[in-house]
């Protein structure tokens, strides 16, 4: 009993070890077996999340670098298949975004450049009036601007109904010759179409239809695709500018409307130079005309001064009773005449004198001279007059004044006049002479107390002709060329003359001439 008993027990402890061991082999198995799978599981989930997010780092670089043509494909449903599908959409966008950008960047460039071309049309145009300056700038502009190879403008001769090259860009010598060498008339199918139709012509393969003469020569020298804009003004043809490419095709309308603006220029340019050529002749005809007047002038009042001479020396003879006594009317009439005549007198000497300057025929006879020497001539000429008008005279001349060098009669005939017109113009107060040494210069003033002259007229009373146009002045006589004569006459010696005046408180008229004027001191 006991055998069998412990052997059922040894039995026992056997099969609780055989199951010990099984179970432990199970447990380690299923252990080994979760850390596979846990390790495994693992793996294929960083895999989904790392790949994707990889991807989608490299596009963004690629964006980044300006490539926005490729895709990210990420197979993912969840948050990164989003993602990544925003990210292509954002690079589709960008990608669209920078080709338009890059369009007007390019554009924008066009325009820039053709606005500078434009700018220096117009500064040629502008600076210079060489014609062929200006046209050789716009068709070197229009060949570059058009992206051509060769251009020509030419200009139209009415009057032998031709276009002729006037500038040419990109062409050989050869070529110009052979193209100065055809007629071109109106019936030219490209050039006269353009002018006659008054709208741009262009020709996109020579090679295909049959080409004029002038055509001809163009495309043998390997020109293709031409455009004409012709030169236009309102109802008249002035020309055509002329671009040519040695590759067919048609001009698109954008390189059209600047070939146009670049043929407003040429218009421009050649009308500025006709205006010139003009103005040119006219005052060479008017510079012409004046010294054939200033001629006529100083003949003629030397014609005029001799007999009047004669009129004055006999009616003096007559005043003097040299043929008797005349009767007291007589006497008064003869006074009369004398006075007009000695007025006229004047009046031929300021017009000689003026047409002599104008000539170019008054000299100046210089020799030296006292300054107190012309004052007193002065004062003692225009004293009667002051006297009888009831005015003051008075001159002051500065102590030691050195001797002047210049004309002595021309110079006194400037202070007559200055004197004269101070005696003429003043009714009542004084007149006063002033003359003193500043800085090398003599300066000579004449004051008075007369009605003054208008700060407008100022400017004026020393030009040909003028004179104050009020009643009061224009009852004074005289020819408005006095001070016009003394100008030149002290402008001459290389001084100025000018006048100080407040209307109704007199003139101060000053003039100012270098103590020694030089030998070389001429005529204007
Ligand atoms: P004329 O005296 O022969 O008219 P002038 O050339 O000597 O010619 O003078 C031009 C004009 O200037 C005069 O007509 C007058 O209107 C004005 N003028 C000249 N001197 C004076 C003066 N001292 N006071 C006022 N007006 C003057």
């Amino acid at each position: 009993m006991v055998n069998i008993a412990e052997a059922d027990m040894v039995t026992a402890i056997e099969t609780t070890e055989g199951a010990y061991g099984t179970s432990r082999l199970i447990v380690v198995s299923f252990a080994v077996g979760s850390i596979l799978l846990a390790l495994a599981l693992g793996y294929i989930i960083s895999w989904s999340l790392i790949e994707p997010v990889k991807k989608i780092e490299t596009r963004l670089r690629q964006i980044a670098a300006g490539e926005f043509a490729q895709q990210v494909t990420v197979v993912n449903r969840d948050e990164l298949g989003v993602l990544a599908g925003n990210v292509n959409q954002t690079s589709e966008q960008l990608g669209r975004l920078y080709q338009e950008v890059q369009a007007r960047t390019a554009e924008l460039a066009r325009s820039v450049g053709e606005l500078e071309a434009l700018g220096e049309v117009s500064k040629a145009v502008n600076s210079t009036l060489d014609l062929d300056t200006v046209l050789q700038t716009i068709v070197a502009k229009a060949v570059q601007l058009s992206e051509t190879d060769a251009g020509t403008i030419y200009v139209f001769s009415s009057t032998r109904q031709q276009f002729r090259p006037r500038a040419t860009y990109g062409m050989g010598d050869e070529l110009i010759a052979a193209i100065s060498n055809q007629a071109i008339g109106l019936n030219d199918p490209g050039i006269g179409d353009a002018a006659l139709r008054r709208a741009p012509v262009q020709v996109p393969d020579l090679s295909v239809r049959t080409p004029s003469p002038v055509q001809k020569v163009v495309l043998d020298a390997g020109y293709r695709g031409v455009l004409v804009v012709p030169l236009l003004r309102p109802n008249k043809i002035v020309g055509a500018l002329v671009v040519r490419r040695r590759k067919p095709g048609e001009f698109d309308q954008q390189i059209v409307h600047l070939m146009e603006t670049f043929a407003d220029q040429s218009v421009l340019a050649i009308q500025n130079a006709k205006l010139f050529r003009e103005i040119e002749e006219k005052s060479q005809e008017l510079e012409a005309a004046s010294r054939h007047k200033s001629q006529f002038l100083a003949n003629m009042s030397h014609e005029l001064r001799t007999p009047l001479n004669s009129v004055l020396g006999f009616t003096e003879l007559l005043v003097d009773g040299i043929y008797g006594e005349l009767p007291d009317k007589a006497k008064t009439t003869v006074a009369r005449v004398q006075a007009n005549g000695r007025h006229l007198l004047g009046l031929i000497n300021d017009v000689l004198d003026l047409s002599k300057i104008e000539a170019g025929q008054l000299t100046l006879a210089l020799e030296d001279y006292s300054v107190g020497q012309i004052v007193r001539s002065t004062v003692t000429a225009v004293e009667p007059l002051a006297r009888s008008k009831g005015l003051s005279l008075a001159a002051t001349v500065a102590e030691n004044l050195p001797l002047g060098r210049g004309d002595e009669r021309r110079l006194t005939q400037v202070l007559l006049n200055l004197a004269g017109n101070a005696v003429k113009f003043t009714e009542r107060g004084a007149i006063d002479i002033l003359a003193d040494a500043v800085d090398g210069h003599f300066e000579i003033i004449v004051r008075d107390t007369g009605p003054g002259i208008a700060p407008t007229d100022q400017a004026l009373i020393f030009d040909e002709f003028q004179q104050v146009d009020n009643s009061s002045t224009r009852q004074k006589g005289g020819t408005g060329l006095g001070l016009a004569i003394s100008k030149r006459i002290v402008e001459m010696h290389g001084g100025t003359i000018g006048v100080e005046s407040v209307p109704g408180s007199g003139s101060t008229f000053r003039m100012k001439i270098p103590i020694r004027v030089g030998e070389d001191v001429k005529a204007a």
